[in-house]
């Protein structure tokens, strides 16, 4: 696939910048000799409830933070108007967003992984069988190093009501171009890809796979455009920690920037009237 030329980690931050918005500098990764600074936004920083969202873990995803950018300013008014905080990560792996690959300059990869869950036998794993039983989790060092001063930041904010993870999907996808990853309150996220599929095609009953320690794990986009996987992410964790509205929003990458950003608005926004709402 060809890799489209899109705006450098410099010219991204420099459009936060502009539009107004002052960026926290919440550490920095030097990869092959460039410095990259971490940057955090934080939305109405008095409110006392949380929205986090982050964005770019994977560099080849890049509409994710580059459609931040473009909706920023509609985030910035609805979350003042709902009065929720909203913490934003725009940019987690800046070196391969320069890239434009998945893992960072080292190739230091699965950067999206932060539980491990002990099975009923003892053994450790990174992802449950859909339905599968555990008997304890622990949270887990990443081999990625822009993981670690995000992490260090980001367990500030462990009590957030919600977090929004926006991802992107290359290839695979057969029969749509969004779906998210979720747990539980599937009628009110039902209720969020009935609005979203106004903007593009949900993906249904699509099936892959993936290994994990050697085990195969089938799961599938079901019927309503959900997957409902314990896999470790950041999702993942947030939810063990009691997070209400833990959510990983996907668009196809071949979805143009204008719809990523129409979706991921619908999200951010959705997710900002339920937290205000605290249902
Ligand atoms: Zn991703």
């Amino acid at each position: 696939m060809t890799r489209k030329k899109h705006i450098s980690y410099p010219e991204l931050i420099a459009g936060f910048r502009k539009k107004g918005y002052f960026l926290k500098t919440y550490g920095k990764v030097i990869e092959r000799g460039v410095k990259y600074p971490l940057y955090k936004l934080v939305l109405n920083p008095l409110c006392r409830q949380t929205l986090i969202i982050t964005s770019g873990f994977h560099g080849e995803e890049a509409n994710g933070p580059i459609s931040l950018l473009e909706i920023i300013n509609r985030v910035a008014d609805f979350s003042h108007k709902m009065q929720v905080r909203v913490i934003i990560y725009p940019c987690v792996n800046p070196s391969a967003f320069a890239l434009y690959r998945r893992y960072n300059g080292s190739n230091e990869k699965w950067n999206n992984y932060f539980l491990h869950y002990k099975l009923a036998d003892g053994q450790w794993v990174g992802i449950l069988q859909p339905g599968e039983e555990f008997a304890a989790y622990k949270i887990v060092e990443s081999s990625a190093k822009e993981v670690w001063p995000l992490k260090r930041d980001i367990f500030q904010y462990r009590t957030a009501e919600g977090i929004l993870d926006i991802h992107q999907q290359e290839g695979y996808l057969k029969t749509g171009d969004i779906f998210a990853y979720i747990y539980d309150r599937r009628v009110i996220y039902r209720r969020i890809m009935k609005k979203l599929a106004k903007i593009a095609k949900i993906a249904r009953n699509d099936k892959t796979f993936t290994f994990d320690r050697g085990r195969k794990i089938l799961y599938r986009i079901d019927n309503d455009g959900f997957i409902g996987l314990h896999d470790g992410t950041i999702t993942d964790m947030f939810y063990r920690f009691g997070c209400k509205f833990a959510v990983a929003a996907e668009t196809a990458t071949r979805l143009p920037l204008e719809k990523v950003a129409q979706v991921n608005l619908i999200w951010i926004m959705e997710l900002i009237k339920l937290i205000a709402k605290g249902s």
